[in-house]
């Protein structure tokens, strides 16, 4: 079954918006930007399964088929960071067909300690995939010349020590992980967590020209926000409120 809503936003990026009941993250598709035979990046691909037995995977699987895409295709899979609900399914995306991995360096070396820990304690297995790169802060271009993609990467810990967001100058789309959502902010109670560090990154996320923010989840104010005033407000609100 589908749970996932494709939602096509500026230039065919696309958002599956995960609508389960249980707890899966947002997954961004950025279509045929890279050379070669699997041009495709994913970010955050989510659970294989999440708490409730839903199938997160498949379900992503089946989504992105509707639209034409094959996981097959996918040549880079980003993590904004490291928990489960966010990479578990990265093993999978890599087994199909042989993508490479990136996320921060910082989150990385969490993983590796306390970070895989976390996958056992929800009762899921770490993904057992290296990086083949690692995310800085700065300028990330991806792409042929004439079908380039310029993605500056923040560095934006609190929630997880080395979560980054993206943001896609062109389009002034930001891919907050879960770093803000609709409304509120990501969870600093987890461990490595930092309510200070999150509201620096926050902070600094807010000074950005933003048109479309999409966040890491859903909350009751929504997933996507298009619209600078409402990106304004709501960064207005949770500097405010949180
Ligand atoms: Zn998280």
């Amino acid at each position: 079954m589908i749970q996932h809503n494709s939602v096509r936003l500026a230039e065919g990026l696309y958002c599956y918006v995960w609508q389960g009941r249980g707890n899966n993250c947002h997954t961004v598709l950025l279509p045929s930007v890279l050379r070669g035979e699997r041009p495709h990046v994913l970010i955050d691909p989510g659970h294989v399964r999440n708490e409730l037995g839903e199938s997160c995977f498949d379900s992503l699987t089946q989504a992105m088929e509707k639209n034409g895409f094959k996981m097959e295709d996918i040549g880079l899979v980003i993590g904004t960071h490291s928990h489960p609900d966010h990479v578990e399914a990265t093993e999978l995306v890599v087994e199909k067909s042989g993508a490479l991995f990136a996320l921060s360096r910082e989150e990385d070396e969490f993983y590796r300690t306390m970070g895989k820990m976390f996958f056992q304690a929800f009762g899921g297995k770490p993904p057992q995939v290296n990086p083949f790169f690692y995310l800085k802060e700065g300028d990330l271009s991806l792409g042929a010349k004439d079908n380039k993609v310029a993605i500056r990467v923040f560095f934006t810990p609190g929630h997880s020590p080395g979560s980054i967001s993206l943001y896609l100058e062109e389009e002034k789309m930001l891919i907050s992980g879960d770093v803000v959502f609709a409304g509120s902010v990501g969870r600093t109670d987890f461990p490595g967590g930092s309510p200070s560090l999150l509201r620096k990154s926050i902070e600094e996320l807010s000074q950005l020209d933003v048109e479309y923010l999409v966040a890491g989840h859903s909350t009751e104010m929504g997933n996507i926000i298009v619209g600078q005033d409402k990106v304004r407000r709501n960064f207005y609100t949770v500097k405010t409120f949180f």
